[in-house]
């Protein structure tokens, strides 16, 4: 079964040159298997302030003892490519070994966009390693690792895989293991020779989380009998009837870039002077509904609205009124109809209306 799914995942992450590696862990394990098998201490990298996991994943870097240069951001705005490519061309003596990016922040719902991150390495013709942070993308949101050059893109299985918490992934390049060769990270668990080593012939290292593996089987599968062109464009279709419903409340969303908004998850700010924390507690306790909360800078003043992985049109039209009948019920302002606007856009979308338009959106200019 192993080989099999190792196989079949590859067209998950769009790569055919390279391999995928399967661990016991949650998303932050792969975050660390991606550093400990490619870095040594003291090598300097780039990263980006795109909201609370981009910090968390920079703060592991440094525990590390990683030299990380940080670009700070308001949390409502996508990581500047050509601000990337400028520091890249300074860094002539090639200190930068690693450029390392959140595609979708699902604290802030901004999504980075991955091409223009490879552009801004190669116009500069820097060699660093483009490492990538897929954990709320992968198979909700397009990812290409081959056609985008990127060397280590880590995952996990609670998202668009559509399982529970418990597997962490890292897909590697030709170019990601050849710079394992000479990584001097302390690592045991993480690294990846064990995991080849023992992969080839099917097993693990240790034990791995069986249960979790006849699941993916079964999420792969899913993908394929949707495909996962159709995947993205359910993706970006509830993305775009998430944010139609929050402009007509009158509400605005934390990322304020029309092309960087994530479409698989949206973030929404209360009004000043109202708390989002309150306000899904409210839809808790009258819907049986969890909200996702505002994480670190957007505690209590954003909640979000997540609409990834197993979700489908009417999952949606309950998620948008269950948020409409709390916004009334905790006494938000806010205008009656978001949801109504939404099941709009999606009447229409469900005729071809917009069909287009999302193809449009789903290319790979983004
Ligand atoms: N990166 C992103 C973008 C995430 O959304 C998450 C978790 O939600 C993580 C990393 C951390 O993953 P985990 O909580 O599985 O360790």
């Amino acid at each position: 079964m192993t080989l099999g799914l190792l196989e079949d995942l590859k067209p998950v992450f769009q790569t055919a040159t390279g391999k995928v590696m399967i661990y016991p862990s949650s998303g932050t394990g792969a975050w660390e298997a991606a550093i400990v098998n490619t870095l040594a201490p003291g090598d300097k990298v780039l990263m980006f302030e795109t909201g609370q996991f981009a910090t968390l994943w920079k703060e592991m870097a440094v525990s590390l003892g990683l030299d990380v240069q940080f670009l700070p951001s308001d949390w409502r705005h996508a990581a500047d490519p050509a601000e990337v490519e400028s520091i890249l061309r300074e860094d002539r003596s090639h200190k930068i070994k690693a450029v390392m990016v959140v595609h979708n922040e699902t604290s802030s719902a901004v999504t980075n966009s991955i091409p223009a991150m490879r552009k801004a390495l190669d116009r500069a013709g820097h060699p660093a390693l483009l490492m990538v942070d897929t954990i709320s993308s992968l198979a909700s949101i397009d990812f290409r690792m081959d056609e985008w050059g990127v060397d280590v893109a880590v995952a996990g299985s609670q998202k668009g895989l559509m399982l529970p918490p418990g597997l962490g992934f890292n897909a590697v390049s030709e170019k990601g293991f050849a710079a394992a060769k000479s990584a001097r990270m302390p690592k045991s668990y993480w690294d990846w020779q064990a995991m080849q080593g023992q992969n080839k012939s099917g097993f693990f290292p240790y034990t791995p989380a069986t249960n979790l593996l006849y699941g993916l089987r079964e999420s792969l599968q899913m993908l394929r009998e949707e495909g996962l062109e159709n995947v993205f464009a359910r993706h970006i279709r509830h993305g775009e009837a998430t944010r139609r419903a929050v402009r007509a409340w009158g509400l605005e969303t934390v990322c304020v870039d029309p092309e960087r908004h994530s479409s698989s998850v949206t973030a929404v700010f209360l009004p000043a002077g109202h708390n989002a924390d309150e306000f899904r507690k409210v839809v808790l306790e009258n819907f049986n509904m969890s909200l996702g909360g505002g994480l670190g800078k957007l505690a209590g003043k954003a909640f979000r609205i997540g609409h990834l992985g197993d979700f489908n049109d009417l999952m949606l039209a309950g998620t948008l009124s269950g948020v409409e009948m709390g916004l009334a019920l905790a006494g938000v302002p806010h205008k009656v109809g978001g949801a109504a606007v939404a099941l709009e856009y999606l009447t229409s979308a469900a005729q071809g209306v917009h069909g287009q338009a999302m193809l449009e959106t789903a290319s790979p200019a983004r």
